[in-house]
């Protein structure tokens, strides 16, 4: 399970400091009140960005593991918040998705850099479009867009601004933004069997 390790930092400034050092998780998620042996589970290596580990808690009676992921991080996605917004971004700006794939990722080929680029759409706009329902106050007049969105918080990148502001709805926002599950596609409901992509499961040393 993930858990909001609240920091400004960027994600070059996270790995520089070694951050994840100073992350502390000082009781249990399930068991608040103790004795089920709860105990720092050391940290795992990202690949992305080089460098980056994230610390880790492991509640035994629970059998669970929690990873503290900082807000600059993505979540089930590699790479910062931002190069995630970045992405976005650029597509709005472009009249095509081809025309940014040519911006985005021209070291592979074009249907490869679309379903790279459609993902990450797709991802963040069902968490927009959730925030827009979840959080009316703020987001009512909102499209599920970056730009809508960056207006509407006045803020140069909202991802993990977002992580902030919607702190109480990351158990159910879907990755890369929250750390709830992932929006079915049309392609995953005819296919439930098939495996889920995680990352880095735990290997379990208290
Ligand atoms: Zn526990």
């Amino acid at each position: 399970m993930q858990i909001r390790y609240a920091t400004d930092l960027s994600a070059e400034q996270y790995v520089r400091q070694q951050a994840w050092q100073a992350a502390t998780l000082n009781q249990c998620p399930l068991h608040p009140q103790g004795g089920c042996g709860f105990c720092k589970n050391g940290s795992y290596s990202r690949k992305f960005p080089d460098g980056a580990k994230v610390a880790r808690w492991y509640c035994a009676d629970g059998h669970m593991s929690f990873s503290l992921l900082p807000d600059c991080l993505a979540s089930h996605l590699s790479g910062s918040l931002i190069e995630v917004e970045d992405v976005l971004t650029e597509v709005e700006h472009s009249h095509s998705q081809e025309a940014a794939a040519d911006n985005i990722r021209i070291d592979i080929l074009l249907p490869g850099a679309l379903r790279w680029i459609r993902r990450r759409i797709f991802l963040v706009k069902a968490s927009l479009n959730m925030l827009i329902e979840l959080l009316p106050g703020l987001f009512a007049d909102c499209h599920p867009s970056i730009l809508s969105f960056q207006s509407a918080l006045d803020a140069d990148y909202v991802l993990p601004e977002l992580r902030h502001v919607a702190s109480s709805y990351l158990p159910v926002l879907p990755p890369p933004l929250g750390f709830g599950p992932r929006p079915e596609t049309k392609k995953s409901k005819k296919n439930h069997f098939q495996h889920k992509t995680g990352t880095d499961p735990p290997s379990i040393r208290c």
